[in-house]
């Protein structure tokens, strides 16, 4: 397993790979790795002869408020973890290496942001998709690995692809969840204890709205109202979003009658954490 910081070298690398004639796979992450990116590396590991993971927190996915400077890195951490699930090479590029000077070229979308954490970060998806996009040309993959964590993104980095004629499958993955429920997070080390108790709400809210869509309600505006109440109840929560929307444009709807993906942000205290079901799953 190796870890390289330059955009050469993994093309190099790539290249090598390609003349013996082995498929890559690209699992793209911000760091900080856990077992949530962990199945990402198994599933591209089981799929394909060599796997790369980017290991890259991207300045543009984050607004001046948000928490960049704070967000955790331990490249020694993940690079046990990636050695450990069979990844064979790390992309651990500098922000200068991916933005050099001068850069001034952006992927990105318009009706599947419009909603959910597109709304709540408006400079997000464009800086998710200008750093995917950039991945997929450095790595050539094919096959890539996101997780159904972040529901919207794996969405929307399936409508690029497509909408770009990008060559290669992209596969989602199940959420990866701590034992008591709550969905493995990297931002989850901000929590303190008493906080990391209160984030309980967000898969208990997430419980209740599948258990009554299972039970065949179909009425948005109930299953949310039942989880609204739910989280509030708990002090330390403050709701962003807990909304309903067709999984494939995103948009919100009155009522479930197509897929359909339930999705929820929470901040407990500062930290901002997300949630949700996708009803096709229940
Ligand atoms: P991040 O490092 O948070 O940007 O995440 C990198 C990739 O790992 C994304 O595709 C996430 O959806 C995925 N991921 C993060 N947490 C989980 C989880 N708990 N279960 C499954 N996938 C996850």
């Amino acid at each position: 397993m190796k870890i390289v910081k330059t955009v050469a070298e993994v093309r190099e690398q790539v290249k090598a790979w390609r003349k013996e004639g082995l498929t890559v796979g690209l699992v793209p992450t911000m760091g900080y790795l856990h077992e949530g990116h962990a199945s990402l590396i198994d599933k591209s590991h089981e799929q394909n002869d060599r796997t790369v993971v980017s290991d890259f927190v991207n300045p543009m996915q984050f607004g001046p408020a948000e928490d960049l400077e704070s967000y955790p890195r331990d490249i020694e951490h993940d690079a046990a973890l990636v050695e450990a699930h069979g990844g064979d090479l790390i992309f651990n590029p500098d922000p200068e290496e991916m933005y050099h000077e001068g850069f001034s070229s952006f992927v990105d979308m318009t009706v599947l942001t419009e909603e959910l954490c597109g709304l709540s970060r408006p400079v997000h998806f464009r800086g998710v998709c200008t750093v995917v996009s950039k991945l997929f040309n450095i790595v050539t993959p094919d096959r890539a690995y996101f997780g159904k964590k972040d529901a919207q993104q794996l969405a929307v980095i399936r409508h690029m692809a497509d909408d770009l004629n990008m060559p290669l499958e992209i596969i989602g993955c199940p959420i990866v969840r701590e034992a008591d429920g709550l969905a493995k997070s990297s931002r989850n080390t901000y929590l303190s204890p008493d906080e990391r108790k209160a984030a309980l709400v967000l898969s208990k809210a997430i419980k209740l709205g599948s258990d009554l869509v299972k039970g065949g309600e179909t009425d948005v505006k109930k299953i949310t109202d039942e989880m609204k109440s739910l989280i509030s109840a708990e002090p330390l929560a403050r709701i962003d979003y807990v909304k309903i929307v067709d999984a494939a444009t995103m948009q919100q709807i009155p009522v479930i009658d197509r897929p359909s993906l339930c999705a929820i942000a929470v901040f407990i205290g500062k930290t901002r954490l997300i949630d949700n079901f996708f009803t096709e799953d229940v």
